[in-house]
């Protein structure tokens, strides 16, 4: 859990469990898994037991939804740099707790994101309805193998906001359908194991969502600079927002940073 976050699409993170398994070639390079091990965990692997995290962990975003209360202004939260929440493997009872949560602070944004796509459907509570106002639910989409069906999984689920994590891409994803997905987080991978990522991949990805009137996002190049690569396209900073949300967000950053898709 962090209320400072360096992730540029959400202003804090939420853990409600550390640990994960490897799914794809997106997790080759695990950041999580890395920072797990380097702080002396031991918690990813299909026979690892997650670590439950602390009350005192649970009640950070009630904290986050007073002053959201308080000031009027809504922050993101995104649900699961350390797990993925739609993991089977979850602890009990940790999904049903997130999901109290997440009633419990209607003035959060979550940001739900997840590469077991297959899994969203049953994961959901029971009366999710049409989506839960303050849910945004994503799937990652590193590749042409692994992402692209999660693609089709997610736009079955009803939600308030569907997007695309496409992070690292790994190769040109060639044509994509983007009915009934509002946002696209574009960025390549970064440390001391980036895989190269193609101008040509990220442009084409700009043209679909323009195309498709899909909010993109560019974060980053990526590489092993401690700059990431730069977030810059023909030098110009890219940061569009779900439209519905768009007016919020300009009350929150400066206005050069955002654009409307
Ligand atoms: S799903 Fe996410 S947290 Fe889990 S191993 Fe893959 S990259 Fe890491």
């Amino acid at each position: 859990m962090a209320e400072q976050t360096a992730i540029a699409w959400c202003d804090a993170t939420f853990n409600p469990w550390w640990g994960c398994a490897k799914v794809s070639s997106g997790c080759d390079f695990c950041y999580a898994e890395a920072f797990d091990h380097r702080t002396g965990g031991d918690h990813w692997g299909p026979r690892r037991t997650p670590r439950v995290m602390s009350d005192r962990n649970w009640r950070e975003p009630l904290r986050w939804q007073r002053r959201a209360e308080e000031t009027g202004v809504r922050r993101r939260v995104f649900c699961g740099s350390m797990c993925d929440w739609a993991d089977k493997n979850a602890p009990a009872g940790q999904r049903d707790r997130l999901w109290e949560l997440i009633r419990a602070t209607p003035d959060l944004d979550w940001l739900l994101l997840t590469k077991r796509a297959p899994n969203i459907a049953r994961c959901l509570p029971g009366d999710w309805g049409e989506g839960y106002p303050n849910v945004w639910l994503g799937v990652t989409v590193e590749d042409r193998r692994h992402g692209l069906p999660r693609i089709e999984h997610l736009r079955r689920i009803p939600a308030r906001v569907r997007f695309l994590s496409i992070e690292p891409l790994l190769e040109d994803l060639g044509r994509l359908d983007l009915r009934g997905i509002q946002w696209a987080i574009v960025g390549g991978e970064s440390g001391p194991h980036a895989r190269p990522m193609e101008a040509a991949w990220v442009e084409s990805l700009q043209q679909q969502c323009d195309a498709a009137g899909a909010a993109f996002f560019f974060k980053q190049w990526g590489g092993r600079g401690h700059d990431k690569g730069g977030c810059a396209i023909g030098g110009i900073e890219i940061k569009q927002w779900p439209a519905i949300v768009r007016a919020a967000v300009s009350a929150m950053v400066p206005p050069s940073m955002v654009s409307a898709p």
